[in-house]
């Protein structure tokens, strides 16, 4: 048996404080954190416990935005009426996430923190992955890699990231707000997650002893059309082989925005942005989707058990476009 401390953090402050401890980590919802400790992935020293901070409601800023608190359960971020009114594509794709049990305990800030469920990465008794044993190797690379990355294959570690709350956070070009020693700041979630290289244990920006307080979505130019479209092995309790979260403007019957982003197939939420900008000025039809589909598609490069995603992406941006489209 493990031995680890726990120590319920009472402010932001006394966590962050805490944090610097060495082996010190963060715990909320504890929903991957745990189970990763009971593999014996995870082994921190102490758990700073920081689901008592007053971190979990939701609100409105004088400008418009709506601010997430990190320890918001993703239960609560999906029904409350801030999001489901101004954001629905978050409701969607935070529902099509985990179990309802999961996401009652599972928080916000939580889900932009949890890991790979790549399986090398998942079981110590694999000695090659290079994100939980920098420079062993990457299992996956020639093993089982059909749920893996088609984007990024070159690079030292070719998971995905999971989580499809980020996926949309990423159309809706959120803010992430810290803590750490220096004060707060924030981080664009265009820059919050990080590709493999040069450091493939390294998730994101965020430091180990800053904490995520909150995440900004700001306000929308406008009413916008939304889908969040999640393809995956069986109908729910799977992680997305593929998902797209597509948010649109309009301007008439044309295209005056579009954002997309992909989840499923690299280690972060991908988007291609100068394919999103050819939709601007277009009418929606299955043939100007499909087109920015390929675009968004074209630097592709899939291993050995997983070309067939990028059909199936293809398939999804059409398709997730196509809902949005419709979507009043
Ligand atoms: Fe490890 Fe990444 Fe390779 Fe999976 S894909 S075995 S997480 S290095």
């Amino acid at each position: 048996m493990r031995t680890f401390g726990y120590r319920r953090a009472g402010t932001v402050a006394d966590a962050v404080e805490q944090a610097s401890a060495p082996g010190a980590r963060f715990y909320a919802g504890g929903t991957n954190l745990l189970d990763l400790m009971k593999s014996g992935v995870e082994n921190p020293a102490s758990l700073v416990d920081v689901g008592r901070l007053g971190l979990d409601t939701v609100w409105r800023t004088p400008g418009g935005a709506v601010m997430l608190g990190s320890g918001v359960t993703n239960t609560a971020a999906a029904n409350h009426r801030l999001v489901r009114v101004d954001h629905p594509v978050l409701s969607q794709a935070i529902l099509s996430g985990a179990t309802a049990q999961i996401r009652n305990m599972a928080t916000v800030g939580g889900n932009l923190m949890q890991r790979t469920r790549c399986p090398y990465f998942m079981d110590p008794g694999f000695e090659h992955c290079n994100k939980r044993i920098p420079g062993s190797g990457c299992a996956a690379r020639d093993g089982l890699n059909r749920e893996h990355a088609v984007f990024g294959t070159e690079l030292a570690c070719v998971a995905v990231h999971p989580s499809d709350m980020a996926v949309a956070l990423a159309a809706l070009d959120a803010v992430v707000h810290v803590t750490g020693p220096q004060g707060p700041r924030t981080i664009p979630i265009a820059e919050f997650f990080v590709l493999p290289d040069p450091n493939p244990e390294v998730d994101n920006t965020v430091g180990p002893t800053e904490l995520i307080t909150a995440v900004e979505l700001p306000p929308t130019a406008g009413p916008s059309h939304s889908w969040y479209l999640k393809v995956r092995d069986r109908q729910s309790y799977a992680f997305a082989l593929v998902s797209v979260a597509a948010v649109l403007r309009f301007d008439g019957d044309v295209i005056a925005s579009a954002a997309v982003a992909l989840g499923g197939l690299a280690a972060r939420p991908w988007r291609v942005p100068d394919a999103e900008a050819r939709l601007a000025g277009r009418r929606p039809t299955e043939e100007s989707f499909g087109h920015v589909a390929d675009l968004m598609l074209a630097g592709a490069s899939p291993l050995r058990h997983n070309a067939f995603k990028v059909p199936l992406a293809k398939n999804a941006i059409v398709r997730a476009l196509t809902l949005a489209a419709g979507r009043g």
